[in-house]
């Protein structure tokens, strides 16, 4: 058989092949044949390319192929298949029938098998993606009031992140999280256990300014909070510290007081999580300042261990 020949042949039976005709046999008078399971010598095709396939397939099976018309394949190298002998090559004079399917027009050579929408990406969201998902959010009634949303920011990575409640007029202003006095505060703590600002990240439990710097509402906190834990997926901390009642109640679910439960080690998800009282509490009660100190601490002890 002349190389060619050879060639259209072995782009056939691939073809063939895509079809789901998977045997391929050789009568006894030399001539080839394609069925379903038909009994009898059989020469399949390479598995090859089918292991390739299983591969590529999101679900363990093969990727859906759009089949399109077009001129019948010719020479598109493929070097696994052209490297093998799908059948043995008819003997020399003898008469070569390919018996084979009803005429489908195969696709163009130029269609890639690979041609299927791209998978949804299955790994954790990035920071931006959730960001971008958030865009100009006018999901529940916070957004009337606020200026910027505080969206938070700091280590993409950060073993330690700060959940607080919400932007107070400052964060309002410059759309970044913890800027105000109570933010001056949680810098002191944060530099006291021997890291800096930007080695953590920092976010809140609602990315808008409620209304007089009151507590954000159920509604609120229920419509903003999957983007909060979708940060926390993203950057999968050794340690998040809910700063305050409301950051406690949303992160941890815990109803109990903050004075009693502060301090305390809770699991979240492959995270821990401790609590601790809110920096702007404790610029109004100086004397509780102890507490927060105690609480960091713990976060630094924590941290030193691997
Ligand atoms: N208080 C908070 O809870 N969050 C901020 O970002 C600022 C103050």
């Amino acid at each position: 058989m002349d190389d060619r020949l050879r060639q259209d042949l072995v782009n056939w039976l691939e073809f063939y092949r895509e079809l789901g005709i998977e045997e391929i046999y050789q009568r006894d008078t030399g001539t080839l044949a394609c069925a379903g399971r038909t009994p009898g010598p059989v020469a399949p095709l390479p598995a090859t390319r089918d292991a390739k396939l299983a591969e590529a397939a999101p679900s363990g099976g093969a990727p859906h192929r759009m089949v399109q018309g077009g001129a019948p394949p010719v020479a598109a190298a493929k070097p696994d298949l052209t490297a093998t002998k799908p059948v043995p090559p008819p003997r020399a004079g003898a008469s070569q029938t390919i018996v084979v399917a009803p005429p489908i027009r195969p696709p163009a050579p130029s269609l890639s098998l690979f041609e299927t929408p791209p998978p949804k990406p299955s790994g954790p969201e990035s920071l931006e993606q959730i960001r971008a998902d958030l865009g100009d959010c006018h999901r529940c009634k916070l957004a009337r009031g606020r200026h910027t949303i505080v969206f938070g920011e700091g280590n993409l990575h950060a073993e330690l992140v700060f959940v607080g409640e919400g932007p107070g007029a400052d964060e309002d202003e410059q759309g970044r999280p913890f800027v105000g006095r109570a933010g001056q505060l949680l810098n002191r703590m944060i530099q006291m256990i021997g890291m800096k600002r930007e080695e953590v990240y920092i976010c809140n439990v609602v990315k808008c300014r409620p209304p007089g710097n009151r507590t954000p509402e159920k509604d609120e906190i229920e419509t903003c909070s999957p983007f909060l834990f979708r940060q926390l997926e993203a950057i999968k901390p050794r340690l998040i510290c809910c700063l305050g009642a409301p950051a406690v109640r949303t992160v941890l679910g815990v109803k109990e007081g903050i004075t009693k439960i502060h301090g305390q080690f809770y699991d979240f998800v492959i995270s821990k999580a401790l609590a601790t009282v809110h920096p702007a509490y404790v610029l109004r009660s100086p004397r509780e300042e102890k507490i927060l100190r105690e609480d960091f601490e713990k976060i630094r002890e924590f941290l030193k261990g691997k």
